[in-house]
């Protein structure tokens, strides 16, 4: 609210802004000082005393009121309708309006109709399906139960089951969570760690992420209460080594996490990531909320192989110490205890009871997520190239091709479309030049420059 104002010698001073009329002091006069940097013009001010003895303004009504780009002297002019708060900016309070109807143990399929749905999208990572489906299944069973609460207060607490995911980039954390939030029609916010830091420094603070989940819920507190919150890349925030000035990233972001995690009231402002004084607040309770939390946590395995070998000892079971070395699934035998020496802190980590390892992608998985997902990727060429009535196959070879590719770039499945779409564009931009054309095979010699795709005309073969 100031404005920017160099004296003779060189020090930058700012002009006071009127909060309301957005006039600067030299216009408007000397100004009314408030706390946190408000401002307000002597004629603002007048106008807004006169306005109370005359029956008062509830300025929350006012439309531009959250923007602060309103002129007191348009108030008279303002249309009847003008004074309602903008639609995005509204908050469906808990209990008002229309009752829904209740959430009942109905709505959340059990654990085996769960793993099957994520079966036609996600594939391979049988554990960690079955996994997640339980957790899911036992977390809105608590729901429900805190529900009935009041009916039976001496029943058992059931603790929350928000869960950690390990496994490396590409392995399909993301996407299992965005599965699971689709099918079960739940509201997602997917947040990054990285991004976040303690509450005043520069980044997004803690809340931001309960704030994203109520933009996907439509501002509605009820329905972002039963929503997923997936923050990646969790392993970024472990606690720095031989750091000497405060972690701000680090530490403090899984201490402030604690809250949200085991459930608390947040105040969030609504249709804005940001809280000032004139934009709405909602309080949303986490305490119903599923949080999952994923990371690669690259040295993990390091840590676990010290641990494995120091428990076998030395001579004859050294052999097995060989063997961890060339296990490529070690992260599925990490313990809170590893991930304590990683850097994360012990509160943190109870608060995350369910583990779940992901395996690294292998050549036969990414042949498999290449074609056998619903919306598989070659699934999706094949059906653009439909519509132009010309059928597209892919020889085994090229799909052995692409993942080999794909491995190589040590990106995990991310890796995949991005190759098909390299080679897809001359294809899809030379196909529908001629009508004739009535199929096109990708074979592993095209793939590898040594010639053009197969292809067949119309009334052949
Ligand atoms: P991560 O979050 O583990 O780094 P992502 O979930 O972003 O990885 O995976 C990248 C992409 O790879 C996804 O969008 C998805 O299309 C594909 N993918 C990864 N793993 C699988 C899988 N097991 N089955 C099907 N698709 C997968």
């Amino acid at each position: 609210m100031q404005e920017k104002d160099t004296q003779q010698d060189g020090q930058e001073t700012f002009e006071k802004i009127c909060y309301v009329c957005r006039r600067p002091e030299s216009k408007a006069g000397p100004m009314i000082s408030m706390p946190g940097g408000m401002n307000f013009c002597h004629a603002c001010m007048q106008k807004a005393f006169d306005s109370v003895t005359q029956g008062g303004i509830d300025f929350s009504k006012l439309q531009n009121m959250p923007y602060m780009n309103l002129n007191l002297s348009d108030i008279s002019g303002l249309a009847p309708g003008a004074a309602e708060i903008p639609q995005k900016n509204k908050v469906k309070k808990k209990g008002t309006e229309k009752k829904k109807p209740e959430f009942t143990m109905k709505d959340v399929p059990a654990p085996h109709r769960i793993k099957a749905r994520l079966d036609e999208y996600i594939i391979g990572q049988e554990k960690a399906k079955k996994a997640i489906s339980v957790a899911v299944y036992n977390h809105y069973k608590r729901v429900f139960l805190k529900g009935q609460e009041t009916e039976k207060d001496d029943e058992v607490q059931i603790e929350k089951s928000n869960i950690l995911m390990l496994g490396p980039t590409g392995s399909g954390k993301t996407y299992l969570v965005k599965t699971l939030a689709r099918l079960l029609d739940v509201p997602l916010a997917v947040a990054d760690a990285t991004s976040l830091t303690e509450a005043g420094y520069i980044g997004d603070d803690i809340e931001s992420v309960v704030s994203k989940l109520l933009a996907a819920a439509d501002n509605d507190v009820e329905k972002a209460e039963h929503g997923i919150i997936f923050i990646d890349e969790i392993d970024k925030i472990a606690k720095k080594k031989n750091l000497t000035n405060r972690d701000v990233s680090g530490e403090s972001v899984q201490q402030e996490l604690l809250k949200l995690l085991e459930g608390s009231q947040i105040e969030v402002p609504v249709g804005s990531n940001q809280k000032n004084a004139l934009t709405p607040l909602a309080t949303v309770n986490t305490d119903h909320i599923l949080f999952i939390c994923g990371g690669a946590f690259p040295d993990l395995a390091d840590i676990i192989k010290e641990r494995l070998s120091r428990s076998v000892g030395m001579g004859f079971n050294a052999r097995l110490r060989d063997e961890y070395d060339e296990d490529p699934d070690l992260l599925s035998r990490a313990t809170t205890e590893d991930l304590r020496a990683f850097g994360m802190i012990p509160e943190f980590l109870g608060r995350l009871p369910v583990l779940v390892p992901l395996h690294g992608v292998t050549k036969e998985l990414l042949v498999r997520i290449l074609k056998e997902p619903k919306n598989a990727i070659i699934k999706q060429y094949a059906r653009l190239l439909e519509l132009d009535e010309v059928k597209l196959v892919f020889e085994d070879g090229a799909l052995d091709w692409i993942s080999e590719e794909a491995l190589k770039k040590q990106t995990g499945a991310r890796a995949l479309r991005a190759i098909i779409e390299e080679f897809m564009l001359d294809i899809m931009y030379e196909i529908p030049k001629d009508p004739n054309i009535g199929s096109v095979v990708i074979t592993r010699s095209y793939l590898e420059k040594c010639g053009g795709p197969m292809i067949e005309m119309r009334g052949q073969g």
